[in-house]
C-alpha cells in the first residue's frame, strides 16, 4: 500500500495514473476509521480501478479548537485497517503546512444558501473550511468519483454544489449512513463517549424513527415538539437542534408540500461529545 505525505509526490502518482486512463475513486477522511468509512471505501474499490483515501483532520473546518485538539487520531491502526481491505488502496496522510503551503486558511464559498442553515449556523465557518480543502483535495487527485456518507446530508449536497459551481466533472457518490448494532450512527466520535452516554446515545436514532413514523399524520411542529420533549426527558443527553427540512434546499420545512421529499436532522450533546444523525422522512 502506498502512502503519501506530499503534494508533489501525490501529483506524480496521479500524473501517471491519468496517463494509462486508469479510473479513479476518492473517498476524503478525517481518520479514526470505522466501518461507516469502509462502506465508502469498499463502493469504490466496486466502481474504479484506484481508489485513493485521504486521511487528514483538516483543521480549518473546525470552529472549536477543543474539539480539533480532541479528535481521535490512529493512523496506524487506520493503515492497518485499509491493507485488510486492500493492498491496493494509495492514502494520502498530508501535513497540513504542506497541505496549504504554510497559509492555513479558507476560502470563502457561496453555496446558494446550503451553507446558512443546521450545521452552518452552529458551526460558523464550518462549510468555508469543508469546500476549502475539498476544493483542494479534488484539484490535487482529479477522481472520476467522490464518496460521502449520508451521515452528514448537509455536507454531502453542499460538495454536490461545490462541484456544479466548479463546473468539476467529478461524480458525488451517496452512501447510506452505517449504524452500530442498535442503531447509533457510527463516528469516530464515539470512541470518546463515557459508558453512561454511549448506553443512552441510541435514543437519537430511536426518536428520529419514531419521528419518520408520526411525520406521516401528523404537522411537522408537532413532530418537532415530539423529539424535543422525547430529548428533553433524558438527563444525559442535551439537544442543540432537530429540524424538518427540504430533502434538496435544506430549507426548514413549516408546512408539507405533496411532492417533495423532507429529511429529520439532529444534533445531540452526549456530555462534552457532539453526535449527528439524520433520516429521510
Ligand atoms: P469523517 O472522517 O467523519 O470526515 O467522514 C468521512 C466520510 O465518511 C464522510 O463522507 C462521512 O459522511 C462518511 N461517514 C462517516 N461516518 C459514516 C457512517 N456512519 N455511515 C456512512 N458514512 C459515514
Amino acid at each position: 500500500m502506498k502512502v503519501f505525505e506530499t503534494k508533489k509526490r501525490l501529483k506524480n502518482q496521479i500524473n501517471s495514473l491519468k496517463n494509462q486512463n486508469i479510473s479513479i475513486g476518492f473517498v476524503p477522511t478525517m481518520g479514526a476509521l470505522h466501518q461507516g468509512h469502509l462502506a465508502l471505501i469498499k463502493a469504490s474499490l466496486q466502481d474504479n480501478a484506484q481508489t485513493i483515501v485521504s486521511i487528514f483532520v483538516n483543521p480549518t473546518q473546525f470552529n472549536n479548537q477543543d474539539d480539533l485538539i480532541k479528535y481521535p487520531r490512529t493512523i496506524a491502526k487506520d493503515l492497518q485497517l485499509l491493507k485488510s481491505l486492500s493492498n491496493d488502496i494509495i492514502v494520502y496522510h498530508p501535513d497540513a503546512n504542506d497541505f496549504y503551503e504554510g497559509k492555513i486558511e479558507s476560502q470563502h464559498f457561496d453555496f446558494d444558501g446550503l451553507e446558512l442553515v443546521m450545521e452552518g449556523k452552529q458551526r460558523p465557518g464550518h462549510f468555508d473550511g469543508v469546500g476549502t480543502v475539498v476544493k483542494k483535495l479534488f484539484e490535487i487527485i482529479q477522481p472520476d468519483r467522490a464518496y460521502f456518507g449520508e451521515k452528514d446530508f448537509q455536507q454531502l449536497q453542499i460538495i454536490r454544489k461545490l462541484v456544479e459551481k466548479e463546473q468539476m466533472p467529478i461524480q458525488i457518490v451517496p452512501v447510506p449512513i452505517f449504524r452500530e448494532k442498535d442503531g447509533l450512527a457510527m463516528s469516530s466520535r464515539n470512541t470518546r463517549l463515557l459508558p453512561e452516554h454511549r448506553g443512552i446515545a441510541p435514543i437519537i436514532n430511536e426518536t428520529l424513527r419514531e419521528a419518520k413514523a408520526l411525520f406521516k399524520n401528523n404537522s411537522i411542529e408537532d413532530v418537532k415538539q415530539y423529539v424535543y420533549r422525547k430529548m428533553d426527558e433524558n438527563p444525559l443527553l442535551e439537544m442543540e437542534y432537530f429540524e424538518i427540512a427540504d430533502e434538496k434546499t435544506l430549507k426548514p420545512a413549516k408546512e408539507k408540500i405533496s411532492g417533495n421529499k423532507y429529511r429529520g436532522f439532529i444534533v445531540v450533546y452526549a456530555g462534552d461529545v457532539r453526535l449527528i444523525d439524520n433520516i429521510a422522512l
